[in-house]
């Protein structure tokens, strides 16, 4: 991941490691344990080949497994023209604490495919999927029990509904075949609000930490997240929906926005969902004409602001550019943006870090609603909705009985409803989120050694992870 610390020169996964360790050391834990928490338990490789334009390609990919405490293990596929070995397996890593941090029940794994899926037409990506698909089905590498993949860099739906009629034809007499892989469309197995998650995950943990008074003190900013100056870098699955939220909802000015090809910016807030339809259109962020362009993406990330929220790729804060980072607070949506040596420089400079494996964790928390509804084969909802509602229009009836007045329209509209799918959706990841937060905030605050928020989430998930083998036994 090409960033030095003590001049060593660390891999993702090392760095990973790094991170791990710190929390260790605040723990007293054994140190077989401590291996055996932090060793990837099994990596596969694969090379495979397809007929592309009448010529044979030959592609490569990995599914790792860092965990199998619980299974399935679960993790997002990249396919992206940069993937190695190290960084899949430092993903499948981070997959462990973060379901641990969320408390999902589920082990640590990641896939990789080396590819850039821009030079392919949409048949070609289909048969390179569904074959890759059958390369780690019949290694076992793929199965809505022990192995679960979801979408990440450069995959989304589509690939996972290749994915999922892969695996069914492959093993029709499987009943749970849906649950082979989570964020599929919603009209084959899919859950509602799966592509939003991540990114509404990423809000959900910024408004836990402005509820949070003393943190948003201990970080130097004034209370409240609205009129908050934000820069966001990849405007992709993550950054996107994370983006359009804050703008919409919270009321705060995205004041720059960070990718590929360059850097826009507009001091009195871009509108995100213009931006993304420009870039829908014109494939570039160029040109967008409410805000001024440069070339010079990397100089975004210095541009002073409240938050900055990296929504890319890994490694982009480093110990080049942390000391001229500009902002209070930085929001890890996505995996590894900042590097165990920029970690340091930055914690030092007093900027508040909300971790990756917390941060982005929402993904994985809608996949789990996901599988867990692909597993009981009805909608969440389904049931009751109209129940409750019923119940609702009765205890309306029966306040206007006993008052002799009759119910105000809101409380008409808010009593007399059912949740349906998306309602429980988002309420049980708003819920992971708060929840989660304050397990961290509870062991910063009881440990004195621990200075910062990544540490307190890798020893949230470490305390649980160590009862799990301690539970289990290691044979
Ligand atoms: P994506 O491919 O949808 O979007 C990534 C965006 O970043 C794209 O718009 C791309 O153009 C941009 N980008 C890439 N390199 C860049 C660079 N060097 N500078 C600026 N912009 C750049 O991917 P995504 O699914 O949104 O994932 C983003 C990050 O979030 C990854 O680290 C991923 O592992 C992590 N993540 C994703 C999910 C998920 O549900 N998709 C869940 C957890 C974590």
């Amino acid at each position: 991941m090409g960033d030095n610390n003590n001049n060593k020169t660390l891999s993702f996964s090392e760095s990973v490691n790094f991170m791990a360790d710190r929390a260790m050391s605040v723990l007293d834990i054994d140190p077989g344990i401590a291996a055996a928490i932090k060793a990837c338990n099994s990596t596969i490789k694969v090379s495979f080949p397809v007929e592309i334009n009448g010529k044979i390609e030959v592609f490569t990919g990995w599914r790792s497994v860092h965990s199998d405490h619980r299974l399935p293990a679960k993790g997002g596929i990249r396919f992206a023209p940069i993937v190695n070995e190290d960084e899949v397996e430092a993903l499948a890593s981070l997959m462990t604490y973060k379901c641990a941090i969320v408390d999902v029940p589920f082990g640590g794994s990641k896939g990789g495919l080396l590819i850039d899926p821009s030079k392919y037409t949409r048949e070609d990506m289909q048969k390179i999927t569904r074959r890759f698909a059958r390369e780690l089905v019949r290694k076992g590498f793929l199965s809505p029990a022990t192995n679960v993949p979801a979408p990440d860099m450069g995959t989304g739906e589509r690939e996972m509904a290749w994915i999922t009629d892969t695996y069914k034809h492959l093993h029709p007499e499987d009943i749970n075949y849906l649950g082979c892989v989570t964020g599929k469309p919603v009209r084959h197995g899919g859950i509602r609000g799966r592509t939003e998650a991540t990114g509404r995950g990423v809000v959900y943990a910024i408004r836990e930490f402005f509820r949070n008074a003393d943190d948003v003190e201990n970080a130097g900013l004034k209370p409240g997240l609205g009129g908050k100056r934000i820069v966001v870098q990849g405007l992709g699955n993550v950054g996107f929906h994370a983006a359009k939220l804050l703008d919409e909802e919270d009321d705060c000015k995205i004041i720059a926005i960070i990718e590929r090809d360059g850097v826009i910016t507009n001091d009195d807030g871009l509108c995100i969902q213009d931006v993304r339809m420009h870039i829908n259109e014109h494939k570039t962020i160029k040109g967008f004409p409410d805000g001024k362009f440069s070339e010079d993406g990397a100089a975004g990330l210095e541009i002073e602001c409240d938050i900055l929220i990296p929504a890319a790729m890994e490694a982009q804060i480093t110990k080049d550019n942390a000391e001229n980072i500009k902002t209070k607070l930085i929001i890890e949506a996505a995996n590894g943006p900042v590097t165990f040596a920029a970690d340091d420089i930055l914690r030092h400079r007093g900027i508040t870090i909300l971790p990756d494996a917390y941060v982005n964790a929402g993904g994985v928390t809608v996949s789990y609603f996901e599988w867990v509804r692909n597993l009981s084969h009805i909608r969440f909802g389904r049931m009751e909705r109209r129940h409750d509602e019923m119940r609702g229009a009765h205890m309306v009836q029966a306040l206007e009985t006993m008052t002799g007045k009759q119910a105000e329209e809101w409380m008409q509209k808010e009593l007399v409803y059912g949740a349906d799918e998306l309602d429980l959706v988002r309420s049980g990841l708003d819920d992971t989120m708060r929840n989660s937060y304050q397990q961290m905030k509870e062991v910063y605050n009881e440990n004195k050694k621990i200075t910062d928020f990544r540490t307190a989430s890798y020893v949230v998930a470490i305390n649980k992870l160590v009862r799990s083998y301690i539970d289990i036994g290691v044979y």
